[in-house]
């Protein structure tokens, strides 16, 4: 029977479980042995009970907890070829060929390299006697699957990663509690929100809750250029009788010399030239938490089961999959192209060739 390992890397999301869930079910349905690795990359590399076989009944009632119940970590061992080589020995000593790596960025692109390096790796551990010969042929290939679980929506070639619906939900109903004060004060809130280098959180949040202002990473703007369009905009909203102030910032946001815009400047400048009493609310981890929506719970089974019978599918000489959501459509697409067009625009950000960026990002941006 083949055996299909799933962890979890990285920052949880909301919806993880469900994937984790899915996967583990979708594998035992398709008379395959499904397998936890607990703690992520760090499991992979530690062995032992972190990890275990998984059954049908082992996740039961994962669907409605947020988080990841078997558990996630940064992990800096397996950055270092020793590190990979202990995990390529841990999956093969557990006849493991198959993983589903549930992570962000990073995450997938630690697993692209590990399966790039998988002939080296079993060379290797036969030459140090760590595995047999017989355990090398056994284990000629790794298939990985990757599925994005992060509450940013940052990766390319997805239109949702698995988690972002469920934190944009826990945003707007902190803003709308944020705005009852607001509204009885009249006074000014400045909301950062989550979301990295990618203002994708921030920008539906801004939508969702009728902000007066957002700043995103995709859209940098000078000091004196957002100090004059914000400052117009308050003072117009407020002049048509608006009694509340909500002004989004993306953690991310920068200004045209990727120096990054605080949340207080932001808030000294509506004091100082809008004339508001204005607080700084940082909404912190609560956007991690909470239920998961019920679209996460569905995009999290429907891609974990894809991501089973991408591998079932899947041949010596395919190349790594991530499955995606696009135009509605649950699709494997190429991981390291998805992954290499995150970094692309990382890279174009950097440069400051901002609209170059812009144009690489998903629909929403052009809004
Ligand atoms: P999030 O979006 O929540 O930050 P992520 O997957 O991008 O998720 P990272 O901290 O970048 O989070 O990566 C998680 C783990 O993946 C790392 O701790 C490390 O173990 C592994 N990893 C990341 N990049 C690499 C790499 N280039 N090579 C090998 N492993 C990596």
């Amino acid at each position: 029977r083949k055996r299909i390992a799933v962890l979890t890397s990285g920052g949880d999301s909301q919806g993880m479980n469900c994937a984790v869930r899915a996967v583990v079910r979708a594998a035992i349905a398709r008379d395959c042995e499904a397998y936890f690795i607990h703690e992520g990359y760090q499991g992979l590399v530690d062995g032992g009970d972190k990890i275990c076989k998984a059954s049908w009944g082992d996740v039961r009632k994962f669907v409605s907890v947020s988080g990841t119940i078997i558990g996630t970590a940064r992990c800096m061992d397996f950055k270092t070829r020793e590190g990979r080589l202990k995990g390529a020995e841990n999956l093969i000593i557990n006849g493991i060929d198959a993983l589903v790596v549930i992570g962000g960025d990073g995450s997938l692109t630690g697993a692209d390299l590990f399966r790039s390096e998988w002939k080296t790796l079993v060379t290797d551990l036969v030459s140090q006697k760590r595995i047999t010969q017989q355990q090398a042929s056994d284990n000629g290939h790794l298939t990985i699957v990757g599925l994005v679980g992060s509450i940013d929506n940052d990766m390319a070639g997805t239109d949702f990663t698995i988690g972002a619906v469920s934190s944009l939900h826990r945003i707007c109903e902190s803003v709308d509690n944020v705005t009852s004060t607001a509204l009885s004060h009249k006074r000014a809130f400045v909301i950062e929100v989550m979301g990295r280098h990618c203002g994708w959180l921030a920008l539906m949040a801004a939508v969702c809750t009728g902000a007066d202002f957002v700043f995103i990473p995709e859209q940098p703007m000078d000091r004196e250029e957002w100090k004059e369009k914000m400052c117009a905009d308050i003072k117009a909203h407020r002049g048509q009788g608006r009694r509340a102030t909500i002004v989004i910032v993306s953690e991310g946001a920068i200004d045209r010399d990727l120096k990054p815009i605080r949340s207080e400047d932001v808030a000294a400048v509506i004091e100082a030239e809008c004339d508001l009493i204005t607080r700084v609310t940082n909404l912190g981890h609560v956007q991690r938490g909470g239920v998961p929506a019920s679209y996460d719970r569905v995009l999290g089974a429907v891609q974990g089961i894809q991501a089973v019978d991408v591998i079932l599918k899947s041949t010596p000489a395919s190349d790594s999959k991530l499955i995606a959501i696009q135009n509605n459509m649950n699709a494997p697409v190429g991981l390291m192209e998805a992954v290499q067009k995150t970094k692309d625009i990382a890279s174009l950000v950097a440069a400051k060739r901002f609209d170059e960026a812009m144009q690489l990002r998903d629909p929403y941006f052009s809004l």
